[in-house]
């Protein structure tokens, strides 16, 4: 190839690496892991919880958030100083957000901070997908729509403190929604492995669920994973 290309092909390749940047700033995300916690498990811990402040939380799985993502397991976040939350645009939205997508860290308090975080953390970077009031409404409709806990039970694994394997709630969840699931554990005072989160995936509008396009690393113990009451 003779020299004299050489300027001209720098000039094609600068065009199409300009086609395929985002101009518009925002890196549109390629998925959204939608993450639902055991609040038996968030207070079994040392650092135990506190309960908001309109009481103890109903013994169901809560909303930890809807966060967009990218392919390799990158994610953006605190996209938009200039988007705070605005409970506003979500009041009647409020009794499911205390009932489903609880805080429990301390000090008790409405959870309004825990829905700041994640607005800020996580919504702002998919503004361009879902306003504010769909970003929260969305969580709580796929919270429905999913019934973790009814899948669980259906499936004979019960909150009762009660050992699993981990195949059983792993296989019971794909059974359900048709996807692998991203199933983490903590560890509890007892040092036992425990269920704490579950992500499952969606496409990049936030519509429908996907196969995960990469799953967060499961910490969970095969044989014995504990699911305790609360
Ligand atoms: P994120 O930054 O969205 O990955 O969420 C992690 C943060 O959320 C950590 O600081 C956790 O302690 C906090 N967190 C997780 N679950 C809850 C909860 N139910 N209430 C309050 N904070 C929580």
């Amino acid at each position: 190839m003779k020299n004299s290309h050489l300027p001209l092909m720098l000039l094609w390749w600068a065009f199409i690496l300009i086609l395929s940047m985002d101009l518009s700033g925002a890196q549109a995300c390629h998925f959204f892991y939608f993450v639902q916690q055991w609040p038996g498990s968030v207070c079994d811990t040392r650092q135990s919880c506190c309960y908001p402040t309109p009481g103890k939380p109903s013994a169901n799985f809560g909303v930890h958030g809807l966060w967009p993502n990218y392919n390799d397991g990158v994610y953006p976040s605190n996209c938009d100083p200039h988007s705070p939350l605005d409970l506003s645009k979500i009041s009647d939205l409020l009794g499911r957000m205390q009932s489903e997508w609880p805080m429990l860290a301390c000090p008790s308090s409405s959870g309004r901070q825990f829905w700041q975080h994640e607005w800020e953390k996580h919504g702002t970077c998919s503004e361009s997908v879902l306003d504010q009031r769909r970003y929260f409404l969305t969580a709580l409709d796929l919270k429905r729509e999913v019934n973790l806990l009814g899948t669980l039970q259906a499936a004979g694994i019960q909150p009762d403190g009660g050992f699993y394997r981990f195949s059983s709630i792993s296989n019971a969840i794909k059974a359900a929604t048709g996807h692998t699931s991203g199933i983490q554990c903590n560890i509890g005072e007892d040092k036992n492995s425990q269920l704490y989160q579950v992500y499952l995936c969606l496409d990049s509008s936030a519509n429908s669920f996907i196969d995960c396009p990469i799953l967060p690393r499961s910490s969970c113990n095969s044989d014995r994973v504990a699911f305790l009451a609360f």
